[in-house]
């Protein structure tokens, strides 16, 4: 998905196409949040997709089944 909340509540919304190198590097620096399951989002910033937050991989086979259920939507598209 295109946004998130930081931890201090504001949310972020990655509209661009392309991020130069420091404004990605900053925004590797800040913890973003899910808005609906608030768990941690990873920021992919690369050359062939267009930027997004996306959820972490490495998480418990249980937040894995909450985050299904809450998120079907949102990560099917990140
Ligand atoms: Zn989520």
């Amino acid at each position: 998905m295109f946004s998130a909340v930081t931890s201090s509540g504001k949310t972020v919304y990655l509209m661009k196409e392309r991020y130069a190198a420091t404004e990605a590097s900053e925004l590797r620096k800040t913890k973003f949040f899910c808005p609906v399951c608030r768990e941690q989002l990873d920021v992919k910033i690369g050359s062939l997709k267009a930027p997004h937050f996306a959820h972490k991989q490495n998480k418990s086979e249980r937040m894995l089944t909450y985050s299904g259920a809450i998120c079907k939507k949102h990560t099917a598209k990140a």
